[in-house]
């Protein structure tokens, strides 16, 4: 059957370079970074490299890297560990109702150790206001932590103004940058960020493995305990072949990253130009312009993303939906209903992320194969009549609300 992988802002394939350079530091090049002899020292600046790769690729510089075990350690690490560092000038924390739950549940964590935590809204396209921003700070507010690019719709936040309003009231500003990284050019210094988050399975690295960009002078502090690695911030020995694997995934998205955009961009503007075309009843969710460039999703009115997504499925396209499904609940997700959704409409969202391994061909075969699935579950489904008449919030395929 033919196979078409269109759920990139899941996880990326690892590319073969970068899988082949792991597998020396593996095997031959096994050696732990802490040891002072010749292995030791091999692996030492093996990562030292990676880690001048990665700043390169954000415009930082090489010590303002530091390595984790992927994009929720980092999102923990910077909103715990500036939280805990800087008590005693602050307890409030502005971030937003739409960020993946890496910080949302990190706030929570927060809030039940005397932290406050303000969630601010956003509009029908996933977009933060700078106002509201401004208008949320308090002389307690010690952090701003904005994502750069919805996961879900793909929708890019006004970065660079909330880093300038953060920069300007002496805030600390993070941004949960995992979709974005190696996908879209950021510059740390352009955009006034003084933390950031990424993982390598998101750009063609290997899982298990991300970094924190901290600006030098930030103030904060680490969560666990052990040896002295990362410069005392992020103890236990170093994922090395996982570092090297993510230096040179860095590296490569910095090099290519114009061709890349180029040709993961137009894929997705033919895949969004046809779905509109065959298929009626649609709405694009995710604001139209500033939007991560492989970031397809739409609601389908009358039908459910999670049937669309297992008969695209049998067709051999891996797609994604807005309901976690995975959780043990169908109740759609927190972004889309952030975004003003009906319970109706969240339901029949399907998200589909390109990237750069996918073609045309992938994209003619999902507009032959997805209008006639979506054309069988409408005849089928109970919804069609009334909710076109009716549309209400909350809805009945819900378990709870
Ligand atoms: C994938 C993702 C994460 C989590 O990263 P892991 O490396 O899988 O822990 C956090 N934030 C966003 C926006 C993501 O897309």
């Amino acid at each position: 059957m033919r196979r078409v992988y269109f759920d990139h802002s899941a996880t990326t394939p690892v590319d073969s370079e970068v899988a082949t350079l792991m597998m020396e530091y593996m095997t031959e090049k096994f050696g732990n970074p802490g040891s002072i002899h010749f292995f030791g020292r091999e692996a030492n600046k093996a990562v030292n490299e990676a880690r001048s790769n990665v700043a390169a690729l954000l415009g930082a510089n090489t010590n303002e890297i530091f390595f984790t075990s992927g994009g929720t350690e980092s999102d923990n690490l910077a909103l715990k560990g500036v939280a805990f560092a800087n008590r005693k000038k602050g307890n409030h924390i502005i971030t937003t109702a739409i960020e993946h739950h890496a910080i949302l549940h990190a706030c929570e964590s927060l809030e039940k150790q005397g932290f406050t935590v303000t969630y601010l809204p956003v509009d029908e396209n996933a977009m933060v206001n700078v106002e509201d921003v401004k208008n949320a700070i308090t002389d307690k507010t010690i952090l701003i932590s904005v994502m750069f690019a919805n996961n879900e719709v793909g929708t890019i936040q006004p970065i660079k103004e909330i880093g300038q309003l953060a920069k300007e009231k002496g805030i600390y500003f993070h941004t949960d940058a995992v979709q974005a990284v190696g996908n879209y050019p950021i510059d740390v210094n352009e955009y006034n960020i003084d933390m950031l988050s990424a993982s390598g399975h998101k750009l063609y690295g290997p899982k298990g493995v991300g970094f924190l960009y901290i600006r030098k002078g930030v103030k904060i502090e680490s969560l666990q305990q052990g040896g002295s690695q990362e410069r005392k911030l992020r103890a236990g020995t170093e994922n090395v072949s996982g570092i090297v694997g993510l230096g040179k995934a860095a590296e490569k998205a910095r090099l290519e990253m114009s061709e890349r955009i180029a040709h993961v961009q137009g894929l997705r503007d033919n895949l969004i130009k046809g779905i509109q075309e065959k298929i009626p009843d649609i709405k694009l969710n995710g604001h139209f312009e500033k939007r991560l460039p492989g970031n397809v999703n739409f609601s389908f009115f009358y039908i459910e993303g999670e049937s669309l997504l297992l008969n695209l499925d049998m067709k051999g396209i891996a797609a994604s939906s807005g309901s976690a499904c995975t959780s043990g609940s169908l109740d759609p997700s927190h972004v889309l209903l952030a975004m003003g959704m009906t319970h109706e409409t969240a339901h029949g969202s399907l998200r589909l992320s390109l990237g750069r391994g996918n073609t045309q061909a992938d994209v003619e075969y999902c507009l032959e194969v997805l209008p006639q699935i979506v054309e069988k579950l409408r005849s089928m489904s109970p919804l069609n009549a009334t909710s076109k008449l009716a549309p209400s919030n909350p809805c009945s395929q819900c378990h709870h609300h």
